[in-house]
C-alpha cells in the first residue's frame, strides 16, 4: 500500500572499529533532516559498537539496530552469542534475523530464525526477518517456492508492521553487484504481500519489505520505485556515508 512508510537500513557485517564512528555520527547527521519526516533509516553496526552508536545518535533520526540475536531472549549459557535483551540494553530498537551469511556461516534454519524473531518480540525490538534464494535455487527456477516456504516458516504466527520488516535479500545478489532486474524484484514483492495477506489478513498489508542485494547510489532510485519494495538494506554501500546518504536520498 502506498502508505508504508520507508526504510533504509545499514548491515555492516564484521565491519567497523571505533575509527569509523565517524560515519555513523555523519549518516545521522545526515538523515536528521526534512526527508526524515518521509522515511526512516537505520544502522546496523557490529555488536561491539551498538552502544557507542546509539550514544552518538542520541537526538538524532537514526535508528540504530544489530545484526543477530541468540533464540533466547535473555541470557543463558550461550558462549560467545548476545541477546535481544542486551541489544533493548544497548538502546538499539532493531535486530536483523536469519541473514543469508548467519544462514550459510552458522547454519541457521527457518525455524531457528522464527525463534529468534520471537526473541526480538520478547525484548520489544523489530526483527528484520532475511530470505532469499540462491544462485543454485535461482538458475533452477525455484524462486517462487524458496520464497514462499522461508517467508512462512521463518516469520512467527504474531508478527505486525510493528514488529517485523521483511528483506529479500537474492543470495546471488549481495555483495557480487548484481542485482535482478525490476521486473523480477517486483514479482517476488508482490508475492510476498500476496503471502503475507493470506497469512496474516490486513496485519499483512502493512509490514514492510525491503530489497537487499548490491543496492548502491547508481541503481537505487530504479530499485527503490519497485512496487512492494518499502525500502532497502545495503551492505557494502552502508559502510561509507556518502553512498548510504545518496541512496537514502533516492527518496527525494
Ligand atoms: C546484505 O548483506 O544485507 C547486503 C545487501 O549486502 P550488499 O549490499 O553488500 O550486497
Amino acid at each position: 500500500a502506498a502508505d508504508i512508510r520507508p526504510m533504509v537500513a545499514g548491515n555492516w557485517k564484521m565491519n567497523g572499529t571505533r575509527s569509523e564512528l565517524d560515519q555513523i555520527r555523519a549518516i545521522a547527521h545526515g538523515v536528521s533532516g526534512p526527508l526524515s519526516k518521509k522515511i526512516d533509516a537505520l544502522i546496523c553496526p557490529p555488536s561491539t559498537l551498538l552502544y557507542v552508536a546509539t550514544t552518538l545518535t542520541v537526538d538524532t533520526k537514526l535508528l540504530v539496530g544489530a545484526q543477530d540475536c541468540h533464540q533466547k531472549a535473555r541470557t543463558g549459557a550461550h558462549t560467545g552469542d548476545i541477546s535481544a535483551e542486551m541489544i533493548r540494553d544497548c538502546f538499539a530498537t532493531h535486530v536483523i534475523v536469519g541473514h543469508s551469511e548467519r544462514r550459510k556461516e552458522h547454519g541457521e534454519d527457518n525455524y531457528t530464525v522464527s525463534m529468534k524473531a520471537r526473541a526480538a518480540y520478547d525484548q520489544g525490538l523489530t526483527a528484520i526477518v532475511c530470505i532469499g534464494e540462491t544462485r543454485a535455487q535461482h538458475k533452477a527456477g525455484r524462486t517462487m517456492d524458496v520464497i514462499h516456504r522461508q517467508l512462512n516458516e521463518s516469520m512467527p504466527a504474531d508478527a505486525t508492521a510493528e514488529n517485523t520488516i521483511v528483506a529479500y535479500e537474492p543470495v546471488w545478489a549481495i555483495g557480487t553487484g548484481q542485482t535482478p532486474g525490476a521486473d523480477d524484484v517486483a514479482r517476488v514483492h508482490a508475492r510476498m504481500r500476496a503471502d503475507l495477506v493470506e497469512r496474516f489478513g490486513a496485519r499483512g498489508e502493512a509490514i514492510r519489505l525491503l530489497y537487499g542485494g548490491s543496492v548502491k547510489p547508481q541503481n537505487a532510485p530504479e530499485l527503490l520505485s519497485v512496487p512492494h519494495v518499502n525500502g532497502a538494506l545495503i551492505g557494502g554501500a552502508s559502510l561509507k556515508a556518502a553512498d548510504f546518504l545518496a541512496i537514502y536520498h533516492a527518496y527525494e
